[in-house]
């Protein structure tokens, strides 16, 4: 696989605030979660732009006063982008900044375009010059020759042209634009903060909790295929796509998104305790002594499953804090070493017990066969693993880092096979319809799923042939490069 084509991020932009590349590095923190390979900040001080970008982590990468000092403005925007299976490439770390025939363009995304190869290869036909493997870049070179005047409608027409999930904050200094594809498969959120002279700055971002740190007012999401334009006049909305229904990533719920967020006016919190119900009236264990979660992952799932069940809540695994997402270890080797670092079990709490283990999700199984080890190993009679989610059976296309099908446990064993791999005593998964009540529908809708879930049901919304393509075709050959120190 090449670095590029895997965008799954957060974005964040705000506009006209003294404060604003603070107020982005706040924000960026907040949004931690959602990519941890390297993060960038765009900033615009009326006359010029302004960029940092690095391959760390927010707190270390804007925490030197000097890197600050270079980043003024009342404008910025920022991005952080999530670890892929390939190289850390300087070149792929958003945001992106070209100086189009309108003038500076800085742009950070969060999603996945499907047709990106498509497109790139008829760019370059034409003589672009792409300067990283991000599909992104696509966007940049498609508004660049596009006939359009102003970048508005440059990136309207570009936008018209891809396909695939995209949340969007863009700059050209005197405006922020930010948009949602229409199947809105990514969140993007408006918020608004109001400095001492009573003037308020709108702001984008990828989730809500990145409004709570800076102490701004959530307003809405952005709607699905709705482009806002943030500029001295105020907030201004357009509707530039066709309608399509939406198509809303379901996953964000399960694990992606942080639980003190809000998205589509629901907490995220709420709907994985409503998840972990769910799951105990599905898949109970009455015999169990206690249920544990997986931290941090299974803990509000687990909360609303004993509480559903009255088995009490025990935290049977302490984590370490110090070490990011196993998942996101470039090799086998590392990943399997990764959940030592971070997980060990509570023995005295487990000896002797008959544990219900809950966790989000199983995707390699690594995790999981790990845990069950470890918490037997301190001494668990029984251990029932139950998730809180479906089978993981299919790749995401859309933004979610997920292995091939292939190395996806559940796309190649039954459920039975699963719990023999993992060595539980027990294993169930929530069922698609119960992961529907659970975030408020009474059903899904086989004709028109309400959400995107094609992780679970394989049933793909947006077209994704470029990454059949991808397998075969024009690759993308990275650049290793040397940096400095
Ligand atoms: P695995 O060991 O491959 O089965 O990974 C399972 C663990 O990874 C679960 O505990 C999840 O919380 C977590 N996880 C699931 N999906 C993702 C993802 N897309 N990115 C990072 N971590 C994930």
């Amino acid at each position: 696989m090449t670095d590029g084509f895997h965008d799954e991020c957060a974005v964040f932009g705000i506009y006209g605030h003294d404060d604003a590349v603070t107020m982005t590095v706040l924000g960026l923190h907040a949004l931690q979660h959602r990519g941890q390979e390297a993060t960038g900040i765009v900033s615009f001080d009326g006359g010029n732009f302004q960029s940092h970008r690095a391959a760390e982590m927010v707190g270390k990468a804007y925490g030197d006063p000097a890197v600050m000092a270079q980043l003024k403005g009342r404008v910025a925007i920022g991005h952080n982008r999530y670890s892929t299976t390939g190289e850390t490439s300087m070149r792929n770390i958003q945001p992106l900044y070209a100086d189009l025939a309108f003038g500076g363009f800085a742009i950070a995304h969060n999603g996945n375009l499907t047709n990106a190869m498509t497109l790139r290869k008829g760019l370059v036909q034409r003589g672009a010059l792409f300067q990283s493997t991000s599909d992104t870049e696509v966007i940049v070179h498609l508004m660049a020759t596009s006939s359009e005047k102003n970048p508005v409608d440059r990136m309207i027409d570009a936008l018209k042209q891809v396909k695939g999930a995209y949340s969007l904050v863009a700059s050209t200094g005197d405006k922020i634009i930010g948009v949602r594809d229409p199947h809105g498969v990514r969140p993007l959120v408006l918020g608004r903060l109001t400095n001492k002279q009573g003037r308020d700055s709108h702001i984008l971002a990828s989730e809500s909790c990145a409004f709570d740190i800076i102490g701004a007012e959530f307003i809405r999401d952005i709607e699905p295929g709705e482009l806002v334009v943030l500029d001295e006049k105020g907030l201004h909305s357009k509707r530039p796509f066709d309608k399509v229904a939406p198509r809303f990533c379901i996953f964000e719920y399960i694990y992606f998104a942080r639980p003190d967020s809000v998205m589509e006016d629901k907490s995220v919190y709420e709907i994985r305790k409503n998840i972990g119900a769910e799951l105990a009236q599905e898949a109970p264990c009455p015999q169990a002594d206690i249920v544990v979660p997986v931290p941090d992952s299974g803990v509000p799932a687990a909360i609303g499953y004993a509480q559903a069940c009255g088995i009490p809540f025990d935290l049977g695994i302490i984590r370490s804090h110090y070490i990011g997402r196993t998942f996101i270890q470039p090799t086998d080797s590392t990943r399997h070493l990764g959940v030592k670092m971070k997980h060990n079990a509570n023995r005295a709490l487990i000896a002797g017990k008959k544990v219900v283990l809950i966790d989000d999700s199983i995707v390699r199984g690594t995790t999981s066969r790990k845990i069950v080890e470890m918490i037997k190993q301190a001494g668990a009679a029984e251990v029932h693993m139950r998730i809180s989610s479906p089978p993981s059976t299919h790749s995401c296309f859309y933004g979610i880092d997920t292995p091939d099908a292939e190395d996806l446990l559940a796309h190649r064993k039954t459920i039975e096979e699963i719990k023999e791999f993992i060595g539980a005593d027990s294993l169930a998964y929530l069922s698609v319809d119960g992961l529907y009540r659970a975030v408020g529908a009474a059903k899904r809708n086989a004709a028109l799923p309400q959400y995107c879930d094609a992780c679970f049901t394989g049933d793909y919304a947006i077209e994704r042939t470029d990454f059949e393509a991808q397998k075969t075709e024009a690759k993308i050959t990275p650049i290793h490069e040397c940096r400095k120190g």
